[in-house]
């Protein structure tokens, strides 16, 4: 499974995959469900996870500046305020297409 073209159109990242689906993810919701260790949290050898409690995150917050590809496997985006440490595999980005939109 691969991105054949990646867009974002107003504030909707449009995927179109090499078997012709395509996948629209509102653009707030790839940063709300940022995988990154620092938004998500770390998990200890107990299994719990330390999350800080979560933060008001600015307008910028939500404003894609950049999006790179990470070899065959993953998009990284990078954000207005300065965040760019999430790497979103492709398969994590089709089930956050397939997520209810007011999540
Ligand atoms: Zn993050």
């Amino acid at each position: 499974m691969n991105p054949i073209d990646i867009q974002v159109i107003g504030d909707v990242l449009a995927i179109k995959w090499d078997d012709q689906e395509e996948s629209f993810i509102p653009v707030e919701t790839l940063r709300r469900r940022c995988p990154c260790a620092g938004c998500q949290g770390e998990r200890d050898i107990m299994g719990n996870v330390y999350r800080d409690q979560p933060k008001p995150l600015p307008p910028e917050a939500f404003r894609m500046v950049n999006l790179t590809r990470i070899g065959g496997y993953a998009i990284r985006p990078a954000w207005a305020d300065g965040h760019a440490t999430g790497l979103f595999a492709f398969d994590y980005l089709k089930s956050l297409a397939e997520l209810p939109s007011d999540n």
